[in-house]
């Protein structure tokens, strides 16, 4: 009963954040960039239960079992929803595997194997997320991911990088860029491992073995310290940045003037002259010579 009442709950907090930051619309065509892992799949799961038009894609980073489970899980969780799933191959797309890539990188800039996954993973989903003609791509971010965002950046000494966050990612709607959203904004990691954990998915909850986030983990552990003694701390840093995303947004707009460029490598949209995906690709392609 207790169980019933807090799946109820859990739903209408997604419905609430998808209807009051105008997140999702019936008639959109929807891709969930999926990891297989919880909050993909939990999101997955909903929007579909919730009689949206969605269909998954995976990014198969292809690291080591981990990735094979994950693509497994997944593969089974949409033919037992009925949900269409889209594959994507990292090694395939790039040449050569994630994790040369990393090591590539790593030998000749400062950056951490979460970085360089990162900008190669939303490269390759935006692209295919538009190729598949999405209207909206659904992440799994989830509020303790966004609270970790706004801190680090403020930590970096840079808290204008936050602008491009909230439920809807990105300063402004670019041609180019798929309109990334969060409908899980508000949930917690710890409410999401719990929804899961009810429902019974069958997914892993271990995370990427090569995952090395040195700070973001630091910034991760010391939230969840302080908010052992101060409750909400996540959610208020949260809050507080959505009152002043529109500041940061409009500092922002004036710093670019709408001058999205377009990447002279591989023609997707950059804030310089090349993309940062194509700017790790040619340090690969520039060790292999
Ligand atoms: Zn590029």
């Amino acid at each position: 009963m207790a169980d019933k009442k807090y799946l109820e709950d859990f739903e209408k907090k997604i419905k609430d954040t998808i209807r009051d930051y105008h997140l999702l619309s019936k008639t959109d065509k929807i891709i969930v960039a999926c990891s297989g892992g919880k909050d993909s799949i939990a999101i997955l799961y909903l929007l579909n239960h919730l009689g949206y038009n969605v269909s998954a894609l995976i990014l198969d980073l292809e690291i080591g079992n981990w990735s094979k489970k994950n693509l497994k899980n997944t593969q089974i969780f949409c033919k037992t929803h009925n949900i269409e799933l889209h594959r994507i191959s990292a090694k395939k797309e790039l040449g050569y595997s994630i994790e040369h890539l990393m090591s590539c990188v790593k030998a000749k800039k400062a950056v951490e194997n979460c970085t360089v996954c990162g900008v190669i993973k939303r490269w390759l989903i935006n692209r295919k997320a538009r190729e598949l003609g999405a209207d909206k791509l659904v992440t799994g971010h989830n509020l303790d991911d966004e609270a970790q965002n706004i801190f680090m950046n403020i930590l970096k000494g840079n808290p204008s990088l936050s602008a491009g966050l909230g439920p809807k990612s990105g300063i402004e709607a670019q041609e180019l860029f798929v309109q990334r959203v969060k409908p899980l904004y508000f949930c917690t990691d710890a409410e999401l491992r719990k929804y899961t954990e009810i429902m019974g998915f069958n997914i892993l909850y271990s995370k990427c073995p090569l995952s090395s986030a040195v700070f973001r983990r630091g910034i991760k552990n010391c939230l969840d310290n302080f908010e052992k003694d101060y409750p909400d701390v996540k959610r208020n840093i949260v809050r507080k940045y959505l009152k002043t995303k529109p500041a940061l947004v409009k500092a922002q707009k004036s710093k670019e003037k709408g001058n999205i460029k377009r990447c002279s490598i591989c023609g997707e949209p950059a804030r310089a002259e090349v993309c940062k995906a194509c700017e790790f690709r040619k340090i690969a392609v520039d060790t292999n010579e």
